[in-house]
């Protein structure tokens, strides 16, 4: 039993006065305090010569970068969303924002979303049903000022998250050259692995092929 030597008789000693005792006595000038004020005094005025960085907003609107995570929205592509409806996106988000209905539908996808909501009170902006998506049917946007009136008007439909193809370029082309990439920090890269990926079509988006139907192809020319 290890032996207890502090004497109960004698009080602890103050950590905070002996903190004071560490401070250093200020000079005479330092005493005054008049040239650290004019010496913050100085600093503002230097400042009022610096270019500004406050922006008028809303009449002045910052862009911003393509890394940037602002509302997730569907991707239209010739009027149509992509989304095929698997759910992905639903079972990824953490705080359950997505609901949808599956149909199926005459087109070569064969299921599109009947309805499919996202309750942007509840999203996080995580950018996990972008990360999920294996056809780049959800991302996340530029836009970040929301507002909504009733709790009913933050929940968005399909008419308010579709956004053409074509205003979402930025984005769209940042996924193809990062994601993968970030992918490839943890696993060799390998395509037959990697069919959930932006690369799972064809690079210049043109073919809409997926990546097995490119893998098959290649295999059936290099057997033919
Ligand atoms: S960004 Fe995150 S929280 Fe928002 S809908 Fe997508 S997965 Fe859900
Ligand atoms: S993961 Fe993509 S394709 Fe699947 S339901 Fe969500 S948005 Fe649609």
């Amino acid at each position: 039993m290890p032996e207890y030597t502090h004497n109960l008789h004698q009080p602890i000693r103050n950590a905070l006065a002996s903190d004071n005792e560490k401070e250093r006595t200020l000079s005479f000038l330092e005493r005054l305090y008049l040239p650290e004020i004019a010496k913050g005094l100085f600093y503002t005025f230097k400042q009022m010569f610096k270019p500004t960085v406050t922006m008028m907003y809303p009449e002045e609107r910052w862009d911003p970068p393509a890394i940037f995570r602002g509302r997730p929205v569907l991707v239209e592509d010739n009027g149509k969303e992509r989304c095929v409806a698997c759910g992905l996106c639903a079972r990824a988000c953490p705080p359950l924002a997505i609901s949808m209905q599956a149909k199926e539908t005459e087109d070569e996808k064969e299921r599109y979303p009947d309805f499919f909501e996202i309750n942007m009170l509840r999203c996080i902006y995580c950018g996990f049903c972008e990360e999920v998506c294996p056809e780049e049917a959800i991302v996340m946007s530029k836009d970040y000022d929301l507002v909504y009136h009733s709790r009913g008007d933050a929940v968005y439909d399909k008419s308010r998250l579709l956004v053409p193809k074509e205003e979402l370029k930025e984005r769209l082309d940042f996924l193809r050259e990062y994601r993968n990439r970030q992918f490839g920090q943890f696993w060799k890269f390998q395509e037959a692995n990697n069919i959930h990926s932006v690369r799972d079509r064809d690079e210049n988006w043109e073919t809409s092929l997926s990546i097995v139907d490119i893998l098959e192809a290649k295999q059936k020319e290099k057997s033919a």
